[in-house]
């Protein structure tokens, strides 16, 4: 069996220098070797943990913000509650048993998973069945039908392959990777990229400014825009990001926890990049929807109570420790509470979704 490396060597010696995004994308989507698709390694024994991970209390609150969201657009029967990218389901779960306080809610409920990993989808469906759930499964969300729905995607915007582009004596030039002298995988600077493709206001920049740039995360926030501009809805975006598009370099490989070189062992480790959640809100009002914060998870989860859950879990026996912890975590600025945003978009007409204050301009 041929390693993903050598199938990128070898294209990149018939066809030279790889552009960043293709060599994300098959990082991390290749049908056999991509990581998502061999070896995607979630929670506290993975790769990476992610908020639903740490504690139930993310999902929990979570699941609270849509079914307010879903009592707000009039309780609508049937509703579809959308996941993209749902890991090993356990936001889905924690946001289902949420529900279960509001048996029209669940009654209502059409759940529909976009998931593009075959090994992630069997996990799902086993997790779900045994909670007794159903739900049905799409490789994008131009399959899931029509009508009001509430989604939640948590760290999937940072999975999805970026351009970089690399400024060199006053040309921007698209980031690639080609084979170095010592025959190891190296960044190169590739094609020069027109003017139009570079925002006015990060034009001008220092030798070696990098400048990332997603259009596939642009791509599905405008689906999602447009989705919400005909039918009612409400989708949160959790991920971990800048609020303002800006200079920078945030492709980052996670293995067993500890950064990794993104150019060795294609496939093998969990590739991302900071997501640019001004380009997702601009993308998704440009469809018609209307767009709240970000805001960061901290103020989200503790705005939303998420201390006063802590207190309950802990009086009805949850481990104390553990919640301390999970807490701090969820909510510190040493862990994901500053770095982790929130970013709500919603149809028009509805009152803008607790704790959002003002819509983005
Ligand atoms: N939301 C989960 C998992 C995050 S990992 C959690 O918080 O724990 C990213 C998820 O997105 C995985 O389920 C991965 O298989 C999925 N994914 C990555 N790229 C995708 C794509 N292009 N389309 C659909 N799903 C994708």
């Amino acid at each position: 069996m041929r390693s993903l490396e050598t199938l990128i060597r070898d294209e990149i010696a018939s066809t030279g220098p790889m552009p960043l995004e293709r060599y994300m994308a098959l990082c991390l989507g290749h049908p056999e070797h991509g990581y998502y698709m061999a070896k995607p390694a979630i929670g506290a024994a993975g790769d990476f943990t992610t908020a639903p991970e740490v504690s139930q209390m993310f999902g929990e609150i979570v699941g609270a913000v849509l079914a307010h969201a879903w009592q707000a657009m009039g309780s609508p029967d049937p509703v579809r509650l959308v996941e993209l990218g749902p890991g090993r389901a356990t936001l889905m779960l924690d946001i289902l048993r949420t529900f279960k306080v509001l048996p029209a809610l669940l009654d209502a409920v059409d759940v529909h998973l976009v998931e593009t990993s075959p090994r992630l989808r069997a996990a799902q469906e086993y997790r779900l069945t045994e909670a007794g759930f159903t739900a049905t499964w799409h490789d994008t969300l131009e399959t899931v039908p029509e009508g009001p729905v509430l989604l939640a995607a948590n760290e999937f915007f940072d999975a999805l392959p970026i351009r970089q582009r690399i400024m060199r004596g006053g040309t921007w030039r698209d980031r690639a990777i080609a084979i170095g002298t010592n025959d190891r995988l190296e960044f190169v600077d590739g094609q020069a990229v027109s003017a139009e493709a570079i925002p006015p206001a990060l034009y001008d920049a220092d030798e070696g400014a990098i400048i990332e740039d997603c259009p596939l995360a642009r791509d599905i926030a405008g689906r999602i825009g447009a989705r919400l501009s005909r039918n009612p809805g409400l989708a949160l975006i959790v991920d971990y990001g800048y609020r303002e598009t800006a200079h920078g370099d945030s492709l980052q490989a996670l293995r067993a926890k500890q950064f990794a070189d993104p150019l060795a062992g294609p496939g093998e480790a969990d590739l991302t990049a900071h997501v640019d959640f001004a380009s997702i809100a601009a993308a998704a009002t440009a469809a018609g929807a209307r767009a709240f914060g970000p805001i960061t998870q901290g103020t989200f989860l503790t705005a939303l109570g998420i201390g006063l859950r802590a207190e309950r879990l802990r009086a009805s026996g949850a481990g104390a420790q553990d919640l301390t912890l999970a807490l701090e975590r969820l909510t510190g600025a040493g862990g994901m509470g500053t770095l982790f945003k929130v970013l709500a978009l919603s149809a028009p007409g509805l009152p803008a979704p607790p704790p959002f204050g003002d819509e983005t301009v």
